[in-house]
């Protein structure tokens, strides 16, 4: 129905529902459209702008279109950036596209924390998964839009003979403009505001975007609704408050926002000791790969290849798509080697390799609601990463790379994978650059409250009324890129609650 900005609040308002949603990413928006098109008054807030502000820049990206500026970060023995979007579609704005269902045996995994509830069991997700997939238009990258850097991993891959090639991505429309992490400009991809969020609308959900939650109301150990501050979305002046009664409050702020908001709340000691904890980022480094030909990895389908070894479950090796000023960053020093990079850098391909952590950390907040994050890499997870790196090299240069290197202090240049994994050997944690966009599990769906936030329906175990659907409640890590499982997830967990 409506899409509201700041300029909908002044002052402090209050209005009844039956349903509010915190959150509008793929958890968010997949649960709206399933209890709007049950008939449910919903309103749906967003931190973030009402409409999509894309620029091909990064300052301006993380300005809008990222949580907390794009400056989170998790602490440990070292810092690691942790990426999430922001904006009625959330991270499905800035994300690369790339679809994979929950893998078969972490679902089934899945069960057994569960207590034996099946609900999640593949052959129950798949119809959902079918759904989504049709409405996402999620296919195989064309190759006509892949780009030599695409190209590149997909011969490399095939001369290796392992499973990967050409990804599915929900881009019905991409023209491989290759900046997929800035917003779509050309509305190639199908990011959840462009379907999930518009049913949802047209059954009736309202959005207010702008206002950031930064209270829960519980009355006698039940939600009875949220408030946040309205915004201007440029100059972050505080416009009013708005506040929501509702029979239902849902968080899908995500698996950092969420944890974040909960303790910003005050309620964690009321939803149990999980509240926040055992969070899984799948963190990843890079291996790139020189070639004596044009590449230009900024052109093409973002992320549009991916394999996997078949001895290393879990490591996930995918395209590396980054703009030159990012390139310039991971391959170039400084003065005048930095000068004399500029021209290399259209011969670079890549590949970001992450993991399925088996290490965990934790989300709280600051007293002024920004995320506290802890989290430390375990070092079977470091070494997985530096054997994926191992075969990405591999890959590379079975692809045409004729040079290696990696965003690792002191490794240097070669010319063989082993030369590369022979330097990797020594290095440790704080010798590389690391990275990670996939928060999650960091409060979890679980039958035990002293390791799980929510139960098997989505509700919480110490707060009726209160349900979590977004990355934050899955059981496990899940080894594969989450929007299709979030939304899986969102739309289950709606269609319980609707019977
Ligand atoms: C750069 C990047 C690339 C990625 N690439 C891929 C990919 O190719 N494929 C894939 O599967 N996944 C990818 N991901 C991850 C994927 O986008 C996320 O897993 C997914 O968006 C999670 O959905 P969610 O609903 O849990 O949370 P989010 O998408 O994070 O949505 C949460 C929303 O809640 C809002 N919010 C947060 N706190 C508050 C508050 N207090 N009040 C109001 N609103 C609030 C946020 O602004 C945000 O819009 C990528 C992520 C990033 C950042
Ligand atoms: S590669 Fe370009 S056109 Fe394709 S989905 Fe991404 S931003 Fe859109």
């Amino acid at each position: 129905m409506t899409l509201r900005d700041y300029t909908a609040v002044s002052g402090e308002q209050t209005i009844k529902t039956e349903v509010v949603v915190v959150g509008s990413g793929p958890g968010g928006a997949a649960i709206s459209r399933v209890l709007a098109q049950a008939g449910k008054t919903v309103w749906i807030l967003e931190e973030g702008p009402a409409q999509s502000n894309f620029r091909p820049n990064m300052a301006h990206t993380n300005r809008y279109h990222m949580q907390e500026g794009g400056a989170m970060v998790a602490r440990g023995r070292k810092m690691m950036p942790i990426a999430a979007g922001r904006g009625v579609g959330g991270g499905s704005l800035v994300n690369s596209a790339i679809c994979f269902r929950t893998p078969d045996h972490v679902l089934s995994g899945w069960t057994h924390v569960l207590g034996g509830d099946d609900r999640y069991r593949p052959q129950n997700l798949a119809p959902i998964f079918d759904d989504l997939e049709a409405l996402l238009g999620v296919a195989t990258t064309p190759e006509s839009i892949a780009g030599e850097n695409n190209k590149l991993i997909v011969r490399g891959v095939k001369a290796m003979g392992w499973p990967g090639g050409l990804v599915r991505r929900n881009t019905p429309s991409c023209v491989g403009c290759g900046i997929c992490n800035y917003g779509c400009p050309s509305g190639g991809k199908a990011s959840v505001d462009r379907n999930l969020i518009p049913m949802a609308r047209k059954a009736g959900a309202t959005i207010q975007a702008d206002i950031k939650v930064d209270r829960i109301e519980v009355t006698n150990g039940r939600a009875t609704g949220v408030s946040g501050e309205v915004r201007h979305p440029d100059t972050g002046e505080v416009v009013g408050r708005l506040n929501i009664e509702a029979d239902l409050v849902v968080v899908s702020c995500g698996g950092i926002g969420t944890p974040r908001l909960l303790h910003h709340a005050g309620l964690a000691s009321q939803l149990g000791p999980a509240t926040g904890k055992g969070l899984h980022v799948h963190p990843g480094s890079a291996v790139l790969g020189r070639c004596d030909y044009p590449i230009n990895m900024w052109k093409g389908a973002t992320q549009g290849a991916w394999f996997e070894h078949p001895d290393m479950p879990g490591v996930l090796p995918h395209t590396m798509s980054v703009p030159p000023a990012a390139l310039m960053m991971l391959v170039a020093r400084a003065g005048l080697e930095a000068k004399a990079s500029i021209k290399t850098l259209s011969g670079y391909s890549g590949c970001l390799v992450m993991v399925s952590d088996k290490g965990e950390g934790s989300v709280s907040a600051t007293s002024d609601g920004q995320a506290l994050i802890h989290y430390d890499l375990l070092p079977d997870d470091l070494q997985r990463i530096k054997e994926g790196m191992f075969v990405t090299a591999q890959v590379l240069l079975a692809g045409g790379a004729i040079e290696l290197s990696a965003p690792v202090h002191g490794v240097g240049k070669h010319k063989t994978a082993e030369s590369l994994a022979q330097a990797l050997q020594p290095t440790t944690v704080t010798d590389f650059i690391t990275y990670a966009s996939h928060p999650m599990a960091s409060c979890r769906m679980g039958v035990d409250p002293a390791t799980s936030v929510i139960g098997p329906t989505g509700e919480a175990h110490g707060v009726k009324g209160l349900y979590l659907a977004d990355s934050s409640i899955f059981p496990t890590s899940l080894g594969v890129n989450p929007q299709l499982t979030t939304m899986a997830m969102g739309t289950a967990i709606g269609r319980n609650l609707v019977g």
